[in-house]
């Protein structure tokens, strides 16, 4: 896993971006979806005309279609593009926000690496090791069966570093922030390490599905609640852009 070049993106997002994938993955639900791209925060890989705007989150709410989309993601080749969880009506109001769960290997406690602090302190706190990414694949997984007596329609999602829980029940979209502050807390204590400020709402961006993770060179990826039992994002060939499995092959990348 390593930083994607410009060169990379542009071959992922020009040849290998499933956006009929996508425009499934939103179903009936895209309606006025705003999408976010940051150019090179992480990895300081970008754009020279860009240059300026490397850690602003670009917002685009002005679009024709996931193709318009995608046409936009190629100009600014960015090391990571998001949609806003947020639901608006017409005048741009809020009415609304899907439901996610953020679980993240570096908030596991390894028994290597120790707790996140360890890593902080060491200067590895956006890292992460095998043995991480194994616990908190099973900790999605017991969080999918925690939350399915609650809800029914959720979604797992492998975002390049960790996994996200989307949670589509119309019912979850109007929870209120206490509501979901509520529920972050809850989940916490039965021992899950989640992003609170995801669950809370306050983080309402969240990694766009088959999209390419800039910083670890990994397709984000939908997977089938049965498929998390066995999914090894070191080796899943859906999750390996297409620069990298040349690379693997040849011994280096172009
Ligand atoms: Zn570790």
């Amino acid at each position: 896993m390593r930083y994607a070049t410009l060169a990379e993106r542009k071959e992922f997002y020009t040849k290998e971006f499933k956006i009929g994938s996508l425009a499934n993955w939103f179903g009936d639900k895209m309606d006025r979806t705003k999408f976010a791209l940051i150019m090179g925060k992480h990895t300081n890989i970008f754009l020279d005309k860009y240059k300026k705007d490397i850690s602003t989150t670009i917002i685009i709410d002005q679009y024709n279609g996931l193709t318009d989309i995608r046409k936009q993601i190629i100009d600014f080749l960015p090391e990571a593009v998001y949609y806003d969880r947020n639901r608006y009506d017409e005048t741009g109001q809020k009415i609304g926000q899907e439901l996610a769960f953020d679980l993240d290997p570096e908030n596991i406690n390894c028994p290597i690496h120790g707790t996140l602090e360890d890593k902080i302190k060491r200067g590895q706190g956006l890292s992460f090791c095998k043995i991480e990414l194994e616990m908190v694949r099973k900790k999605t997984n017991k969080l999918y069966k925690y939350l399915e007596g609650t809800f029914s329609a959720m979604r797992i999602v492998y975002s390049g570093r960790g996994f996200h829980l989307h949670v589509l029940d119309e019912c979850s979209y109007g929870l209120n922030t206490k509501q979901r502050l509520k529920l972050a807390r809850e989940v916490k204590h039965a021992g899950f390490p989640i992003d609170e400020w995801v669950t809370s709402g306050e983080h309402r961006l969240i990694r766009l599905p088959y999209s390419l993770n800039g910083l670890v060179s990994r397709i984000v990826l939908p997977l089938e609640k049965r498929e998390i039992e066995r999914f090894n994002a070191i080796y899943d060939h859906r999750c390996i852009p297409k620069f990298l499995d040349k690379s693997s092959f040849n011994g280096r990348s172009v």
